[in-house]
């Protein structure tokens, strides 16, 4: 398709990226990007750059990636709770300074011929363009303004969490909670510059209450740093941060939005990145989308006739993905919720835990790719030593075949002798809401008590998942033994399960 002019509202990575794609696709075309800041004045700290995600990119735009890999900063990753540290040796985590990404990319996007129009703050309507790229982030006007068409849902998260940075290189990234007399806080720190990092803080509602902090955010105004939770938090945080300092950048307490749209594009204009979709920061992938968004867009328009059929094109193609990554963050969402009541695990299963979480990292993955973390893990779980777990392509079967005492009863295996499930002091229940929903948490206070509850469902996988999540609430809230109904195709999950103390024992169904 040929296309004149192209419109891009927004000057973030998604905006950046796709301008210049689109101009080195379409070199005729006249393309701007109208961006209501300044070049330099950006909110935020680092964001971290996946290796998947470098692959993509690498495929798109070798020149670009090449000068975003440049300066970013590599790191491996850690968890602490107290004393105890456990690092994860991981080749390919890069992180980088906000500002710089935008900086590479509006060099790359000047060196294509795209025309950077930055203090201009613009509407879809008011501009007169073969295409608009709608790339204005989570705050979307666009997708406001054209809300019929676009038919948007926003979840707000329950925790809250705050961005901010500190002015040195922590050794690696790190989560690490601290508790503090209010409740607990927990970090998700990494390096980004060698003299940078990003440290972003979160709580729950209550904690956040009872620190003042409800107080501390109503009294900061928009564009403004909350400067009192910076000062609690410096000094909750000391030792990770090493007597540094916190500094804010527009900082104040939020809750995630995630944000979800029937359609992603109306007659010539499409929305793209954050202003489409979010997905909790905690699997580290905002960015990530949005320039992958770019790449399906620049993709599309070239392939198409006209322009219904490319922006569908690009809808299609990118919403499974997309969907995907939202399920496995809302996953991740919630268990970094639930993070403070798992902190008496050992260090290395709790690391176990965490790269199970979602469902995207199976053990048998983890204990390939980081023996070292998943082998102490497995055996912290098994009460065996180190030594004693198999290799990786036998740990799910020796997860199931461990033994459990649990109150008076006794497993030989962690798949449920059929006969439990109509026991006396068992309870069935059919599960069929979102495990961290209201509903969920009805339906757990409403239980009868039981030294058994037994969670049947649904056979699909995102089911299966949830049967799991609030398998482990329950067991966590009543001390019973818990056991899911799991197809057997899911053994995997089972095993992350099982060795994360989701759940004690499983029922393969069919
Ligand atoms: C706490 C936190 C941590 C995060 N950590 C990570 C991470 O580690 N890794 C990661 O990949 N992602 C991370 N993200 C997500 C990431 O910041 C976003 O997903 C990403 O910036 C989206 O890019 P975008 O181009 O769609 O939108 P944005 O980056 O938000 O850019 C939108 C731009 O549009 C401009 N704009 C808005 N309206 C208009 C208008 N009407 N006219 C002109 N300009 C306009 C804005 O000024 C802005 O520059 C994090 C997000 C949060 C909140």
């Amino acid at each position: 398709m040929k296309l004149n002019t192209i419109a891009v509202l927004g000057g973030g990575p998604g905006g950046l990226y796709a301008a210049r794609l689109l101009k080195l696709s379409h070199p005729h075309a006249e393309v701007t990007v109208y961006e209501h800041g300044v070049p330099d004045k950006t909110f935020g700290f680092g964001v971290g750059l996946a290796s998947r995600t470098q692959r993509n990119l690498r495929l798109a735009d070798e020149d670009s990636l090449n000068a975003i890999v440049a300066v970013s900063h590599p790191h491996e990753m850690s968890m602490r709770v107290g004393d105890a540290e456990v690092r994860l040796a991981h080749g390919e985590l890069l992180a980088i300074g906000r500002a710089t990404l935008l900086s590479v990319l509006q060099t790359y996007a000047r060196a294509a011929g795209v025309n950077l129009r930055f203090g201009e703050r613009r509407s879809a309507a008011d501009l007169d363009a073969d295409l608009i790229v709608a790339a204005d982030g989570i705050a979307s006007t666009t997708r406001t303004e054209l809300a019929e068409e676009f038919a948007p849902e926003i979840a707000e998260g329950e925790g809250l969490y705050l961005w901010c940075g500190t002015e040195f290189a922590l050794p690696s990234a790190v989560f690490t909670p601290v508790t503090t007399e209010h409740g607990t806080f927990v970090a998700h720190a990494y390096p980004y510059a060698s003299d940078r990092s990003t440290f972003l803080i979160e709580t729950d509602e209550q904690t956040w209450q009872q620190a003042g902090f409800d107080e501390s955010t109503r009294e900061t105004k928009n564009g403004e740093t909350d400067q009192i939770s910076l000062d609690y938090l410096q000094e909750a945080f000391a030792q990770p941060l090493q007597g540094n300092r916190l500094i804010g950048n527009r900082t104040k307490w939020l809750r995630f939005r995630t944000i979800r749209c029937r359609r992603w594009y109306t007659r010539n204009v499409v929305l793209l990145g954050d202003a489409a979709h979010t997905a909790h920061y905690s699997i580290g992938s905002g960015t990530k989308l949005a320039m992958e968004d770019a790449i399906a867009l620049d993709r599309a328009v070239l392939a198409a006739d006209d322009m219904d059929e490319a922006l569908a094109a690009y809808e299609a193609e990118r919403r499974p993905a997309v969907n995907h990554l939202q399920a496995i963050a809302e996953r991740s969402m919630a268990w970094w919720d639930s993070f403070p009541a798992r902190t008496s695990m050992p260090v290395e299963q709790l690391m176990l835990a965490y790269m199970t979480r979602a469902g995207k990292v199976t053990v048998e993955r983890f204990a390939e790719s980081a023996p070292q973390v998943a082998n102490p893990g497995l055996a912290a779980f098994a009460g065996v030593e180190a030594n004693d777990v198999p290799p990786p392509a036998a740990v799910t079967a020796w997860i199931l075949d461990q033994p459990l005492a649990a109150g008076e009863h006794r497993f030989a295996a962690r798949t449920a002798p059929e006969t439990l499930r109509t026991a006396s002091g068992t309870v069935q229940i059919e599960i069929s809401v979102r495990p961290w929903s209201h509903a969920a948490t009805k339906l757990i206070v409403d239980l009868p008590p039981a030294t058994t509850y037994w969670l049947t469902g649904p056979d699909d996988r995102e089911a299966a998942l949830d049967r799991l999540d609030i398998a482990e609430r329950l067991r966590r809230e009543t001390g019973a033994v818990l056991v899911a109904d799991l197809p057997r195709r899911f053994r995997a999950d089972a095993a992350g399960a099982v060795a994360s103390g989701r759940v004690d024992l499983v029922a393969f169904t069919s």
